[in-house]
């Protein structure tokens, strides 16, 4: 592609800016990246709070964040943030140690078994799913891996046959019976499904195990983990500072037209001309949202297989409270509560985040997830009196929320899409309309996954 080529990035969140960055360092400067916020870092959201920065989206990374290393390389930054510590509370508040075979006299079989499992598991990733652990979702629908491994920073090009892979696109529970696993998603669903995921009777295997490849649920497992003192939004407010073309902030995008190969852009009242567009916002969002976010179906001139492709997509309905508490109720650190991560609890509390470990005069964070496939959705200020409530019955009742967000969170498609081969259809669609599609819902909702799409967008395409 012509180096010169004129480059619209819809979305100043990690997907949008690492896109600029690897175009840059590609050599093309002709980039120009929309953002409806007045902010970057979209989901990375680090507000102030005396002084300091708690966290209202994305906490934390892992050694294996390729991409959010080369973004810290290009700024010259590092992971410096507190360390992350947790412990564990049942449903009724009380401090538990669900691992310790020690304080589980009662569970030592089930702990015994579910080590074997985890070993089985490990080996069943390494031989009977190879390949399963590259960026994105190309192919395996089709027994196919094709992408970059993801099992150093080099990250070579892979690709090969491997039928066994099409097993991704059964429901995670299912997958792990199917493999005499199940055992393990005591430990995976920590990581997965109180960080908003979904439920692994609903959400396609190919997803939880491209994230949580067991180098970094062996990570989340040791509390290997990487914060920033300055917040997550840090990492993207220094990319966004440090490329030649910062984003626009406050774009509000009207009208998108593709016609003749250029693609027409009205933003803010005013129509720009690109060659081609990267769109990393959201594609498509089945109801009206109150924060007004809509998805790329509502402002492009959308064609017939885009609208039938992007209206299989949903989304997880994840809100997170900022709260403050007295000093003597504040938590002596973050808990996580496994009762509270089962379809049966939906809208409980189902983790707790305390950032600073030296202060009191600090927020927590919480968070709940409050719709699963084939339970009816609760409405979120039903959810948040929940979760209130929950913390009362943790011991560490809030006094005031200071902050609340209920978020666009981790689009997918489910099995049948997933199965019928969804994401295929989608990659065939890359260029097509002058148009590319990143962000969240081409790999995983972390920031490492939707830097690494990007930056092989970029490889293959430009
Ligand atoms: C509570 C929470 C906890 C999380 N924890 C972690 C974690 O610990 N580790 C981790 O790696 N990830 C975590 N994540 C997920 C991570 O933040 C996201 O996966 C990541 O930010 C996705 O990047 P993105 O650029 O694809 O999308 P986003 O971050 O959503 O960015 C999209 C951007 O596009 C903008 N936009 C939307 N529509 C338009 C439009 N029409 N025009 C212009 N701009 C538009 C948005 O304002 C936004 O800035 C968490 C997220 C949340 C909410």
């Amino acid at each position: 592609m012509d180096k010169n080529t004129r480059i619209c990035i819809v979305g100043g969140g990690p997907a949008g800016l690492s896109a600029g960055m690897y175009l840059e360092q590609k050599g093309y400067e002709n980039y120009t990246i929309l953002e409806r916020l007045d902010r970057v870092g979209g989901k990375c959201w680090s507000p102030h709070y005396n002084g300091r920065r708690y966290e209202m989206g994305a906490i934390m990374g892992v050694p294996s964040y390729y991409a959010v290393h080369d973004v810290e390389e290009f700024c010259g930054i590092t992971h410096d943030g507190p360390k992350l510590n947790r412990n564990y509370k049942n449903g009724e508040g009380k401090v538990i140690e669900p691992f310790e075979p020690k304080k589980n006299i009662l569970k030592i079989p089930r702990l015994l078994r579910m080590k074997k499992q985890l070993k089985k598991f490990g080996e069943l990733l390494e031989t009977k799913y190879k390949g399963y652990d590259v960026n994105g979702h190309r192919g395996v629908a089709e027994g196919r891996y094709d992408g970059f491994s993801q099992q150093n920073a080099k990250r070579e090009p892979i690709s090969g046959e491997n039928p066994n892979l099409k097993d991704l696109a059964l429901p995670f529970s299912e997958f792990c019976k199917l493999n005499g696993i199940e055992l393990i998603q005591d430990i995976w669903i920590g990581p997965y499904t109180s960080f908003g995921y979904g439920y692994f009777d609903e959400i396609p295997a190919g997803y939880v195990v491209k994230y949580l490849d067991f180098q970094t649920t062996m990570n989340f497992v040791k509390v290997n983990l990487w914060t920033w003192k300055e917040g997550t939004q840090y990492i993207w407010e220094q990319l966004n500072a440090h490329l030649k073309n910062p984003a626009r902030l406050g774009s509000r995008i009207d009208k998108v037209e593709r016609r003749d190969g250029k693609v027409y852009v009205t933003v803010n009242g005013a129509e720009e001309e690109y060659d081609k567009i990267i769109v990393t916002a959201p594609l498509y969002i089945p109801n009206k949202r109150a924060d007004g976010q809509i998805g790329m179906v509502d402002y492009f001139d959308t064609r017939d297989d885009e609208r039938e492709l992007f209206s299989k997509i949903d989304y997880e309905r994840y809100d997170v409270l900022a709260v403050e508490t007295k000093p003597e109720d504040h938590p002596e650190i973050s808990y996580y509560v496994f009762d509270n991560m089962v379809p049966s609890r939906l809208g409980h509390l189902m983790v707790y985040y305390r950032r600073w470990k030296d202060s009191v005069d600090q927020v927590i964070t919480t968070y709940a997830l409050r719709k699963h496939k084939k339970s009816k959705e609760i409405p979120y200020e039903d959810c948040k009196k929940m979760v209130l409530d929950d913390l009362k019955t943790m011991k560490n009742p809030a006094s005031n929320v200071v902050n609340e967000w209920s978020v666009y969170y981790f689009p997918h498609v489910f099995s049948e899409d997933y199965a019928a081969g969804w994401y295929d259809k989608v990659e065939a669609m890359q260029g097509k309309y002058d148009t590319y599609y990143a962000g969240e819902i081409m790999s995983f909702g972390d920031m490492d996954e939707t830097a690494e799409y990007s930056r092989e967008l970029v490889e293959r395409f430009f």
